[in-house]
C-alpha cells in the first residue's frame, strides 16, 4: 500500500485523512497535515452481525427502574391499601364493583386492600383513574424532609478527630494546670 499523498509505501497502519477536501489513505507523516476522519472503510455487513456475546441493551429486561418519561423515580404511597380502600368505600362500590370496573378479580383487590399485595404500576394506575386516588408518586414527595435546625444540631454533635484531639489538649492543659498550682 502506497500514500496517495506522497506516494512513499505505507509501513504500518494507514492513516485515513482528509487533505484539502479529499479523502486519502496516507503515511503516518502525511496524516499530521490532513484531517484525520475514519479509522477503517465502513463495513456494513460485519456490524449487521455483531460476533461475541450480544450487548446487554439486547437482553429483554422484565422489571426494570420505574421511571417516567419525564426521568423523575416514582413510587407507590406507602398507604395503598388504607388509600384504595377508603376510597372504594366512599364511592359505594364492593370489591366485586370495582373488580368488574377495572377487570380485574376480587380476590386480588382484597389482597391488596390488605396489603398482602402491592398493585403493579397498570393496576396502580388504573385504581388511579377509577377511584380518582393518587397511588403513584415521584420519590421525593415521598421523602423525609428534615427540618434545617435538627441538621445544624446533628452536625454540631458529630465530633471530627480534630475536635477530638483538641479536646484532648485541653483535658491535659487543665490536669497539668491543676497539678502546678
Ligand atoms: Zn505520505
Amino acid at each position: 500500500m502506497r500514500c496517495e499523498a506522497c506516494g512513499r509505501k505505507i509501513f504500518g497502519k494507514p492513516y485515513k485523512v482528509i487533505i484539502e477536501g479529499a479523502r486519502l489513505t496516507v503515511c503516518t507523516d502525511c496524516s499530521k497535515h490532513g484531517k484525520l476522519v475514519w479509522e477503517e472503510e465502513p463495513k456494513p455487513k460485519a456490524a449487521a452481525k455483531p460476533r461475541g456475546p450480544k450487548p446487554t441493551l439486547m437482553i429483554p429486561v422484565k422489571r426494570q427502574p420505574e421511571t417516567t418519561p419525564t426521568g423523575t423515580t416514582v413510587e407507590l404511597i406507602q398507604d395503598f391499601d388504607t388509600k384504595i380502600r377508603r376510597a372504594r368505600e366512599e364511592l359505594g362500590f364492593s370489591h366485586d364493583d370495582l373488580g368488574k370496573k377495572i377487570n380485574e378479580k376480587v380476590s386480588l383487590l382484597r389482597k391488596i386492600e390488605t396489603r398482602k399485595m402491592a398493585p403493579d404500576n397498570l393496576l396502580a394506575a388504573k385504581l388511579e383513574r377509577t377511584l380518582k386516588i393518587k397511588l403513584i408518586v415521584p420519590t421525593s414527595e415521598e421523602e423525609i424532609k428534615i427540618p434545617p435546625e435538627k441538621i445544624a444540631k446533628a452536625t454540631s454533635r458529630t465530633l471530627t478527630l480534630g475536635d477530638l484531639i483538641e479536646l484532648n489538649k485541653k483535658d491535659k492543659e487543665e490536669t497539668t494546670r491543676r497539678e502546678q498550682s
